[in-house]
């Protein structure tokens, strides 16, 4: 396995390999930076073909939280961890007590929180352990909770953003959006959007997720094949990374693209791509931070869920300058937003 050469590698302040054979975990942590903060990003529970793919898979995904730490304002740096589900494995709640006693000889250097495949009541098991956890089950009245209806609501908000600098709409109304995996983030983010008067077309990989959504928000059902490509307004990819590539983009009939997943582009090129081709892009990490801003105000206990939300709503106004200095320099919005990002980390540094 390689650290050092592996091409995500950003010199990450620290990794920790997380093995417990009587529990069957096998884990990662990658801290990339602590210079704004602690390190906070969410754990991923996945299936990966192999060890190196989890490891590249955690070094990318946690320089992606050192960005979209800065770039939602948090003074919290970086880091993400991941899960390996391996053959036989059973997700017992040892195995999560043992992920819980890993992130606690991090010292509060990492704060562990929701990711795909992970919920509030197994982040309670992992608290068992540790203090250093977010996104537990929810206080009345007080910030917390399984963040994705804050992340759909983040990206609601950056919707509207680009509507307004590419359609030029203040409205939703109409507006057609192509909602690719109908998971925790894409179900709330149709809810909003159908409230907003939005027309929805949906796809996943699991049918009953569909048939809900279709039930519910009178969304069209589209296969998965044919989500991207869909003859939208919008496209919100919100199912997993690198679905924008030289062979999706040409396909893509929508002029926005904004939604939840992490990491949408397989290369940073392919931001250059989606502007070639008159796309406008909502980098991930900025329109998906709800989710973050949510955890992180939950783990500092300062605030109730209505301070939350307004701070989401940031979220909208913050694209809204990065889509406007996009149509004045011609950059693409991926770089533009990394170096925006790499300035706020630099400067704390
Ligand atoms: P989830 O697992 O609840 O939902 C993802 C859905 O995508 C699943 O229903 C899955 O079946 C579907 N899917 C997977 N591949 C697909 C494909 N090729 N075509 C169609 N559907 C497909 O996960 P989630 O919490 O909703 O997160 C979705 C994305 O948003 C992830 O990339 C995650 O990293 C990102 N994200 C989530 C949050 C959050 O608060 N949950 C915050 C920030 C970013």
């Amino acid at each position: 396995m390689t650290v050092f050469s592996n091409p995500a590698f950003d010199n990450h302040e620290r990794v920790l390999f997380c093995r417990d054979q009587p529990s069957g975990l096998c884990a990662i942590i990658a801290i990339h930076s602590t210079a704004l903060g602690p390190a906070a990003g969410g754990t991923r529970l996945w299936t990966y073909a192999s060890d190196d793919d989890a490891l590249y898979d955690v070094l990318r995904l946690s320089q992606g939280m050192s960005y979209k730490n800065a770039m939602a304002g948090l003074k919290f740096g970086g880091g993400k961890a991941v899960i390996m589900k391996t053959p036989g494995f059973q997700g017992d709640d040892a195995l999560f007590e043992r992920f819980g006693a890993f992130v606690d000889t991090l010292g509060g250097d990492y704060i562990t929180a929701e990711d795909v495949g992970m919920r509030p009541d197994i982040m309670a098991t992992i608290a068992r352990k540790t203090r250093y956890v977010s996104g537990l089950p929810p206080q009345s009245g007080k910030a917390g909770g399984d963040p994705s209806p804050k992340t759909a609501y983040g990206i609601y908000r950056g919707i509207q953003a680009a509507v307004n600098a590419r359609l030029g709409r203040d409205d939703l109304d109409g507006i057609r959006v192509a909602v690719q995996g109908v998971g925790n983030v894409g179900y709330h983010l149709c809810k909003l959007l159908r409230a907003a008067g939005a027309s929805l077309q949906v796809a996943d990989l699991d049918e009953t997720r569909v048939d809900r959504v279709c039930a519910e928000f009178a969304a069209e059902r589209v296969s998965s094949a044919a989500i991207l490509h869909a003859d939208a307004d919008v496209v919100a990819p919100c199912a997993l990374g690198a679905i924008l590539h030289e062979e999706s983009i040409p396909g893509i009939r929508a002029r926005i693209v904004a939604g939840g997943a992490n990491n949408q582009l397989r290369a940073a090129e392919d931001g250059q791509r989606l502007a070639d081709a008159g796309i406008l892009y909502a980098p991930d990490y900025v329109i998906n931070a709800g989710g973050v801003i949510s955890v992180t105000c939950e783990y500092l206990g300062d605030m109730d869920d209505a301070g939350v939300t307004d701070l989401v709503a940031q979220v909208g106004p913050r694209l809204a300058g990065i889509f406007e200095e996009a149509a004045r320099t011609g950059e693409p919005t991926n770089v533009i937003a990394d170096r925006q990002a790499r300035k706020i980390i630099a400067d704390a540094a």
